[in-house]
């Protein structure tokens, strides 16, 4: 097994300390352990996000999963990425960040339509058609970029309360199949998939997206998406998502494509 999605407190938003999260994957098993907290951005307002680590963290997050990486090299692969959405005004800034501290991947969670400074939450206000098509149409243009690895959580919007209807088709035959023709991977996302099951409710990952994958036969990773080390200890999830993604008609992948350095560049 390998999960490239996990979070740490730094987001304000999970628990448990980084080791906890490297022992736990040690112990159920994972090959390989990506970091992929959400990402931190140069905002131009004086805009303080309540869901990601400050900038003034981004070191630290770095240097600790550094250390662990090295101390547990004979036991876990692990690998230092961040879960970043598209905000068109930040990207230069993005590309250079990342450039800069050498990360192995980005993956792409579009949370936020341009920036969290001015817009809701996309697993909430997509309830609205209007920011549904914002949430189609940014995301393609995210993906347009090259930078990200896969797509997390694409069908995110499920979590607005809505149900199933003729513009959620659309936007899944959008998406799937511009990631089929692009060779995009998507994410099947277990974080939404234990709290779907916990409630008794289908929000993401939606059977009817999942189906629609399936017609295009996309690619497909599955992500933890863990914001506690329990999460990673228990693999029934991560067992039942095998199970699903088997009975459909897609091809599970388990790597992803790591961002490239020239060496001795500095
Ligand atoms: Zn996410
Ligand atoms: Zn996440």
């Amino acid at each position: 097994m390998k999960n490239f999605h996990t979070h740490t407190r730094r987001c304000m938003h999970a628990s448990g300390s980084d080791e906890d999260y490297v022992l736990a994957a040690i112990e159920a098993g994972y090959e390989v352990l990506g970091f992929s907290d959400h990402t931190p951005w140069k905002y131009d307002s004086n805009f303080v996000a309540n869901m990601r680590m400050p900038l003034s963290q981004f070191e630290e997050y770095y240097q600790s999963i550094l250390h662990l990486k090295e101390k547990y090299k004979d036991q876990i692969e692990i690998k230092i990425g961040l879960e970043c959405e598209y905000f068109p005004r930040y990207m230069e800034w993005m590309k250079e960040f990342t450039k800069k501290n050498h990360l192995d991947y980005l993956i792409f969670g579009n949370h936020y339509y341009e920036t969290d400074e001015y817009h809701l939450y996309n697993g909430s206000c997509t309830r609205d058609d209007e920011m549904l098509t914002k949430y189609v149409e940014s995301t393609i243009a995210g993906l347009e970029t090259g930078l990200y690895c896969y797509l997390a959580h694409p069908d995110l919007f499920m979590r607005s309360g809505r149900r199933w209807d003729e513009k959620c088709d659309q936007a899944a035959h959008t998406i799937c199949s511009y990631c089929k023709e692009n060779d995009v991977i998507l994410e099947y996302n277990l974080a939404g998939l234990g709290s779907s099951l916990s409630r008794g409710v289908m929000e993401y990952p939606h059977d009817a997206f999942w189906e629609i994958a399936s017609q295009y036969h996309n690619k497909v990773i599955i992500g933890v998406d863990a914001h506690s080390p329990r999460q990673l200890k228990d693999t029934t999830l991560y067992h039942f998502a095998q199970k699903k993604l088997k009975e459909l008609d897609v091809e599970v992948v388990e790597d992803i494509t790591f961002i490239e350095y020239p060496e001795n560049n500095d």
